[in-house]
């Protein structure tokens, strides 16, 4: 009797700790969550990245039945870009918006629940417009970065601070916008700023108080740190060899920032984060391979430290930073990663060792490199396609102006892709665009741009400038294209389905057949979409989702190409979608 009384004592309490607990995100929750088709709990639909849900409900069969469920208005006077991707749990939306905004919203009905705006302060610097692109879930909390360099943990259910920390000072140019990962049960986070000479880095720091765990600083001289609880921090090893590929002082302010964020597999146990240009632009100034700037970086979670490194692009005369996702995948039978760099190649790494496997173009025109040679894993540069020195010229201000592509701008930029297992394919937001470049001297100075170059983007073709392309990893072809005359800015998501889905800027979210690239479906959102859409089921139905909100780096730098894009409208709602009818 006695027994049997401790056993329902104990029952009662592993029932009580079961229901206060059920609505947390977990780390076993977050580790599966490329799975869960219930539920999108974060960014990447699942830590690798790969934005593919299994659902078939909707396919390409049903497709043209798909219609509106509701729309949700962020609001408010400010709109510019939304490139955020929602989160979904526990019966909300958790969704980001231009300027350091976050929702959360009835899934059901599209009503809102609690909204969160930072009172953001004069004098910011965001190099790419007010962005941000969406938020991490851990236990009763959602986290999201902002433009004056804050992580902001919310609870869940109400909407109210539970802890607010700052990563640094944005008068020296840092903010934050891309979206938190978690990684073996720490919240990790990059920087942005490598247009101000700041120094990247990744930082952990436990979800649920914001306490820091341990910086890894991604230029070369810099020192790693780890932290104690207290805050007190210790010396976590530096950050490769001073001065090996840097000379001088130049590494101090030398950006590689890891504005993008990173992906984590828990095949491998290890985070991957990019790194963008080294500064300034002009590469003149620092000759060597700059590292870790252009490169991505395998880190280990548990200890902070760098585990590999695959430098894109060595001494980057271009801005092609390297932030771009590194998707994990298996192939032949490999744990490998696939990244289509901002350079125009789309590169296939082994996941646990960094090891060269694949390197081809995803765009037609690459005038900076020949080629990636496997063997080396080094690029085969053209040498006159680099910006001439200012030091040569006659009156040493200005050096010879080349013309480049693709353009800093990207045969892809942050608009992530997607890998569908079923087709073995990516499938690549990709743009055809160049650029005119020169160099300039500069020298660094707080808080002001530090590039050393001047620019104009330029368009190739008359027809069209995005194409969305179906890439096969293994073969390096195209397998096909879908051609947009603005450039594609939004995300990507495929599926069980056999679909396709990403946004346009002139405002079509589209679903193509994944194995062909026909176009299936669309529907006009009313202001164009630069975000990535996703996908989850709920009461029998499958529900597809995207932002819409013109903005963005296009409209601000894009030179020629503002033409093709300036009649577009700006906006700001959230478009859920389900099937019609049985
Ligand atoms: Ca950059």
């Amino acid at each position: 009797m006695k027994n049997n009384f401790c056993l329902a004592l104990v029952a009662a309490a592993v029932s009580v700790a079961l229901s206060a607990q059920a609505a947390d995100v977990t780390d076993k929750m977050l580790v599966t969550a490329s799975t869960n088709t219930h539920e999108v709990l974060s960014s990447g639909m699942g830590s690798e990245g790969q934005r593919f849900s299994p659902l078939k409900a909707v396919n390409t069969s049903t497709v043209s039945r798909l219609v509106p469920a509701w729309t949700m208005s962020f609001g408010g006077e400010k709109q510019r870009g939304q490139e955020s991707q929602p989160l979904v749990h526990n019966g909300k939306m958790f969704v980001t918006a231009s300027y350091s905004r976050i929702y959360a919203i009835d899934v059901k009905t599209g009503t809102k629940l609690w909204k969160y705006e930072e009172r953001l302060p004069e004098g910011i610097m965001p190099c790419c417009d007010v962005v941000n692109r969406g938020a991490a879930l851990y236990g009763n909390l959602v986290i999201f970065g902002t433009l004056d360099a804050h992580l902001i943990a919310l609870d869940q259910d109400t909407g109210k601070v539970v802890w607010n920390d700052k990563i640094d000072d944005y008068k020296a140019g840092y903010s934050f916008s891309g979206a938190p990962l978690i990684a073996d049960g720490l919240l990790l986070t990059g920087v942005s700023g490598g247009e101000f000479g700041v120094v990247g880095r990744v930082e952990a720091r436990d979800p649920m108080t914001g306490k820091m765990v341990w910086v890894r600083p991604t230029v070369e001289g810099h020192m790693g740190y780890t932290f104690d609880k207290d805050g007190n921090k210790t010396e976590n090893g530096m950050t490769g060899t001073l001065n090996a590929s840097w000379p001088g002082e130049l590494w101090k302010t030398g950006g590689a920032s890891t504005w993008l964020g990173g992906t984590f597999d828990p095949k491998t146990g290890l985070a991957y984060f990019g790194t963008g240009n080294p500064a300034p632009w002009n590469s003149h100034l620092r000759p060597g391979d700059n590292l870790y700037s252009c490169s991505t970086l395998a880190i280990d979670p548990k200890t902070g430290k760098i585990v590999w490194h695959y430098q894109n692009t060595p001494n980057d005369g271009w801005d092609f930073d390297g932030v771009n996702e590194f998707v994990t995948f298996d192939m032949n039978g490999q744990r490998v990663g696939g990244k289509a760099d901002r350079n125009g190649f789309f590169y296939v790494n082994d996941a646990k060792t960094g090891k060269l496997i694949n390197a081809f173009p995803f765009v037609r025109k690459i005038t900076w490199a020949k080629g990636i040679d496997l063997k080396t894993g080094r690029p085969i540069y053209v040498d006159e396609s680099r910006p001439g020195d200012p030091e040569k010229s006659a009156d040493k201000k200005k050096g010879s102006v080349v013309f480049s592509t693709p353009s800093f701008l990207g045969g892809k930029n942050q608009m992530p892709m997607a890998y569908n297992p079923g087709t073995g394919y990516f499938y690549v937001p990709a743009n055809e665009w160049g650029m005119e470049i020169w160099n300039e001297p500069i020298s660094y100075k707080k808080g002001a741009a530090y590039l050393g170059a001047g620019f104009t983007i330029k368009t190739l073709n008359d027809d069209y400038i995005g194409a969305l392309r179906a890439i096969d990893p293994k073969s390096g072809k195209i397998v096909w294209e879908d051609k947009n005359t603005a450039p594609l800015w939004g995300g990507v998501l495929t599926t069980g389905g056999g679909l396709v889905f990403y946004g346009t800027p002139e405002g079509y979210l589209k679903a193509v057949d994944a194995k062909t690239g026909k176009e299936l479906w669309k529907y006009q959102t009313g202001s164009g979409i630069v975000a990535p859409p996703i996908t989850w089921e709920d009461g029998g139905n499958q529900y597809v989702a995207v932002v819409s909100g013109w903005g963005g780096a296009v409209p601000l730098w894009g030179g020629d190409v503002a033409k093709k894009v300036n009649m577009l409208e700006q906006g700001g709602s959230v478009w859920v979608f389900k099937l019609a009818g049985k």
